[in-house]
């Protein structure tokens, strides 16, 4: 696997690539690779002749007062299992070469960045659209692969596809879970011993919804508020929002239209982790 830092260097390769005829499958990461990471790995190399994985803790998604500079950042390791799992390209850019002095421009998709993390996280889709945008103009694959863990991303991503007419194409991974059904995440590592206990709930909270929809609950607002008490009850998991919204739009239904998407974050109480999960009830992402 060849690692490259430069931007001048990926742009050729990526070229290189084109003039060969082979075609580029892409996963962008922020590193602290885990088994999630892997399983976008395997999609893209099943989708293109050569899997391009990206790691690059990027500033302008994190807030002021959240948790840029504690974030994992373990490179060596990270290159390792990208080898390992057969990446052919492991491109980590420097901050410097992405946001040089004066930089001064951003993407961003409008309406449906302002609800559910948006709410909490005001410029972070702004961030995250703009990276994606810079890294897909730099690699230019045509295949990126996001994983549903991360829903409202990939609804954003695809929007912007859309709507700026990009040649890409937006694929998804299911979201990997570790044995007790935590989403996996780089930010796991955050929790203390008792929350990573209390954890589980938050994917059977959206289990339990699950089944009252398969029951034929419609209401929202009842599967919203025993969610809710589960959270609530485990003592360590306060609920930052628990949402049923239309896959779109991304606005909040009364009643359950399928396909929809039922999403949470939560925050824990000792480490302040902030922990988000979500299922699509009646369909898929
Ligand atoms: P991150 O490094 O957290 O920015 O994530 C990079 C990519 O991995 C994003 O597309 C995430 O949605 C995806 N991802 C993160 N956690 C998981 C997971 N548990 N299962 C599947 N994909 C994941």
């Amino acid at each position: 696997m060849k690692i490259i830092k430069h931007i001048d260097e990926m742009k050729n390769l990526s070229l290189t690539l084109q003039k060969a005829g082979k075609t580029v499958s892409f996963v962008p990461t922020m590193g602290a690779l885990h088994d999630g990471h892997i399983s976008l790995l395997k999609i893209a190399k099943q989708k293109a002749d050569k899997a391009i994985m990206s790691i690059f803790v990027n500033p302008t998604q994190f807030g002021p007062k959240e948790d840029f500079s504690k974030y994992p950042r373990p490179f060596e390791q990270d290159c390792e299992i990208a080898e390992k799992n057969g990446c052919d390209f492991m491109f980590a850019p420097i901050s410097e070469e992405m946001y040089p002095p004066h930089y001064n421009t951003y993407v961003s998709v409008e309406e449906i960045t302002r609800t559910l993390c948006g709410i909490s996280r005001p410029n972070h889709f702004r961030g995250v659209t703009t990276v994606v945008l810079k890294l897909f103009n730099i690699v230019n694959p045509q295949v990126a692969i996001f994983g549903q863990k991360d829903a409202q991303q990939v609804i954003v991503i695809k929007r912007m596809v859309q709507d700026l007419n990009l040649s890409v194409r937006i694929e998804t991974g299911a979201t990997i879970r570790e044995k007790d059904g935590l989403a996996m995440s780089s930010r796991n590592k955050y929790l203390t011993s008792e929350e990573r206990k209390a954890a589980p709930v938050i994917y059977n909270g959206l289990q339990t919804a699950l089944e009252l929809f398969t029951k034929g609950e419609k209401d929202t607002q009842i599967i919203r508020d025993k969610i809710s008490q589960l959270y609530l009850a485990s003592q360590l998991i306060t609920p930052e929002y628990i949402e049923i919204v239309n896959m779109t739009t991304l606005q909040s239904l009364d009643q359950v239209e399928a396909p929809c998407l039922m999403a949470v974050a939560c925050r824990t109480g000792q480490s302040g982790t902030r922990l988000i999960d979500n299922i699509v009830l009646g369909g898929s992402l």
